[in-house]
């Protein structure tokens, strides 16, 4: 499975599962996301082993991305996992930071990096203090020549910044056109919260800006599923109700997706964003949060009732169920550059494209 394929995947509503198989990383990122340390939780493999077993051979997600922490902490799980997936017919990725890359890789990790469909490594100027990148370079090359398909993760300070220009020129130089990129650039959140500025919010807050990233459910590294992988969301608790999709102790991979794919809060925002949603049905309260930033806004959802009332009216039946349908075929046909362009890095979108497509 190439990036192109899997990220072209990323607005469909329940095409998709992101688990984090772990929160602890021997890695020490300054900008890391999830702000993993050696001591993070992580489920118990007995309950994501449940979890991927209650796929359907129809009823399942394509493509089970497993990500951390570091997810080949748990090597034998990976494979497992990806094995389980496959038996249902749906395929696996793993993202890492390649802790291990810079000696042999162990037996262990070679046989789940064989297991899964896709590889993919960050890199960025955080991950190359740690793990140098020509160590890296090596490991796709030993991963490739294997036949799976790879890719790179990059972050970069901004969409300038000319580390990223000198990493794409750079991989281009060692693999030509063999492993896609994508690229995004630090955002406030997790080790990054205290330094990193935070991006713009959209120019008009009331804008139908639908919201790709509450399409797969996310698996915690708590064991609770949520419906978008807005950092903020996946690691605060309580978790915003609106947001939660049930927890690995009690929900089975049916009942997740149904309420995925049935809530109307979660069909209006993918299908018109979370600002209009409060532009056209919020009323001015007293006590109402004035910060109504795009996610800032969507999280607080549940303190404004008369707009989840009024998005269960317009999007609890057949119409809500169609146009969230629709909105989500928009997307896919406008491909993975597109997706990278609105929620990446859109100077280097054109990087993520499968093997022969959109390069430049
Ligand atoms: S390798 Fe990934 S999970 Fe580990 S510290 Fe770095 S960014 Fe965080
Ligand atoms: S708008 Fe809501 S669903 Fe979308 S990423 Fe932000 S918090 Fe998540």
């Amino acid at each position: 499975m190439e990036l192109g394929e899997l990220v072209g995947l990323r607005p469909l509503p329940g095409a998709g599962l992101l688990l984090a198989l772990t929160q602890r990383c021997p890695l020490r990122c300054a900008h890391c996301s999830s702000a993993s340390t050696q001591a993070g939780p992580q489920p118990s493999a007995a309950r994501l082993r449940r979890f991927v077993a209650s796929f359907g051979d129809r009823d399942r997600p394509d493509v089970v991305l497993m990500t951390g922490g570091e997810p080949l902490l748990r090597p034998e799980l990976v494979a497992e996992l990806a094995l389980a997936a496959r038996r249902r017919g749906a395929r696996s990725a793993v993202l890492t930071g390649a802790f291990f890359a810079r000696t042999a890789t162990p037996a262990a990790i070679r046989a789940a990096i064989d297991a899964v469909d896709h590889f993919s490594v960050s890199i960025d100027v955080f991950h190359e203090r740690q793990i140098p990148r020509p160590d890296v370079f090596r490991l796709l090359s030993s991963v490739l020549d294997a036949g799976t398909p790879v890719s790179i993760h990059a972050v970069g300070a901004t969409a300038g910044d000319p580390y990223l220009t000198g990493l794409v020129a750079d991989v281009r130089r060692r693999f030509g056109d063999r492993v896609p990129m994508l690229v995004n650039t630090v955002r406030p959140v997790g080790r990054a919260a205290a330094w990193a500025a935070a991006r713009p919010m959209p120019a008009d807050p009331g804008e139908v800006s639908p919201c790709a990233m509450a399409a797969w459910p996310v698996v915690a590294a708590d064991g609770m599923v949520l419906a978008c992988c807005n950092q903020d969301v996946v690691d605060r608790r309580p978790a915003p109700e609106h947001l939660r999709l049930g927890h690995l102790d009690d929900d089975d991979w049916p009942a997740v997706r149904r309420r995925l794919l049935t809530a109307p809060v979660l069909r209006m925002i993918r299908s018109t964003g979370p600002a209009h949603l409060l532009s056209r049905y919020g009323t001015p309260a007293a006590g109402a949060p004035a910060d109504q930033g795009y996610c800032a806004g969507c999280r607080r959802l549940g303190e404004r009732p008369e707009v989840l009332a009024a998005a269960g009216r317009a999007a609890a039946g057949a119409v809500g169920e169609l146009v969230d349908r629709q909105v989500a075929a928009v997307q896919l046909r406008a491909g993975p550059v597109d997706f990278v362009r609105r929620y990446g890095c859109a100077r280097h979108a054109h990087l993520v494209g499968a093997r022969g497509a959109d390069r430049s």
